[in-house]
Order: C-alpha cells, then sequence, then structure tokens
C-alpha cells in the first residue's frame, strides 16, 4: 500500500469510527523530504490520493492542493522526532474536553489507569492555547514532542505520532479512550502506583 492510500484509508476510518467528524483534524505522512497532508477544510471523510497536499520540510508548498493551516506544527513534530513519519491531529470529543479542563497537569494531562497507555507513552504534555495556524505553534509543539509522541493542544484537541500512520492512529485513538475513562470515572478512578508503570516500562519499552 502506497502511502498515499494509507492516508486515505486511516483518515476514513477514523472519520467513520467517531473520532474526527466535519473538517475538524488534520493528517499527515513524511516520505524522505516531503510530508504529504491533508488540504484545508478537507473531511477526513473524503480525502482521495491524487488530492492531498505536498509540501517540502521548509512548509514550502510544492504540489496538490493548498495543505492544512497546521503545516507547521506537523513539521515541527518531524523536527523533534527523526524517527517519525506520521501524525494525526484530531479534535476527538473527550481527549479535547481534557485539554479544556480548568485544572490540569500540563506535564501529564491524565493519570495512568490502564497497562497499555502506560506502555504506550511517557507522559501526555499541554502545549499552552495558541490559536491555530499561529507562528509560535510550531516551536511549541517541537518540544513537547521531543517529550513524548502524543501531546494535548490547550483548548484544542490531540497530537499523535507515530512510525507510521497506522501507529499515529492507533496512538490517537488510545488517547481518546484513555480521556473517556477519565470522564467514567471522575474522582472514584485507582490509577496504576509509580511502581506498576515503572515495572510495565521496564518489561514492554
Ligand atoms: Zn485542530
Amino acid at each position: 500500500m502506497s502511502e498515499r492510500e494509507d492516508l486515505v484509508t486511516v483518515a476514513r476510518s477514523l472519520y467513520l469510527r467517531g473520532y474526527t467528524f466535519g473538517t475538524a483534524g488534520n493528517i499527515s505522512v513524511r516520505i524522505g523530504e516531503r510530508v504529504i497532508i491533508s488540504p484545508t477544510n478537507s473531511s477526513f471523510a473524503d480525502l482521495v490520493e491524487d488530492g492531498l497536499a505536498e509540501v517540502d520540510m521548509d512548509g514550502v508548498h510544492v504540489a496538490g492542493p493548498k495543505p492544512s493551516k497546521e503545516v507547521p506544527f506537523h513539521l515541527a513534530v518531524y523536527r523533534a522526532r527523526p524517527d517519525a513519519n506520521a501524525v494525526v491531529h484530531l479534535h476527538s470529543c473527550h481527549a479535547t474536553a481534557v485539554s479544556c479542563l480548568a485544572d490540569l497537569d500540563t506535564a501529564d494531562a491524565m493519570p495512568i489507569y490502564t497497562p497499555y497507555y502506560a506502555m504506550r507513552l511517557p507522559c501526555l504534555p499541554v502545549v499552552d492555547y495558541l490559536p491555530p495556524g499561529d507562528a509560535a505553534l510550531g516551536p511549541a509543539v517541537e518540544a513537547a514532542a521531543a517529550k513524548s509522541p502524543a501531546l494535548l493542544l490547550r483548548n484544542h484537541g490531540s497530537i499523535a505520532i507515530g512510525r507510521s500512520l497506522k501507529e499515529a492512529s492507533a496512538l490517537a485513538e488510545e488517547i481518546e479512550e484513555q480521556a473517556k475513562l477519565h470522564f467514567l470515572l471522575g474522582s472514584r478512578g485507582r490509577n496504576l502506583t509509580a511502581e506498576q508503570v515503572a515495572e510495565l516500562r521496564r518489561r514492554f519499552q
């Protein structure tokens, strides 16, 4: 499967399963020195392989329709993580709700309730609020992405990073499901202890 085909398939799957809606979110894949990204105002529902935008690593638009206005933070992720080849940015309901909580630990947004969440990411940092497309978002995301392959944008949504589109998509889904647990549990949650988390990371990372 080509990367373009993969991007279209992953985006449509996320849309059909309710992880995204309308024209929210954007998705990209890195191929060498180029990044293929969903166009501005496009929906994950109906992307097509030959209708994707292409930019170089400096953000210069080289082919296809106008890229998402969030190109700078996608490029920031690729700068921060040389092993990353895919970025999925969603406004999925529960993860976005976490990003809007008044009382939020911006170093690590959620307690760890389940083993797979602990194994997949070291922490969930939160980038301070900035308007979409703001020039300062790139450097802020670059710093957060260096700490973890997943992060939240304050009052906005999530960013999940992977070596492949499937890996980035799976991580975006994991964050959304963890956020659902977080709200379901409210103050009744029993999170894993620091020792349990350390043991998981020793065994599986
Ligand atoms: Zn967004």
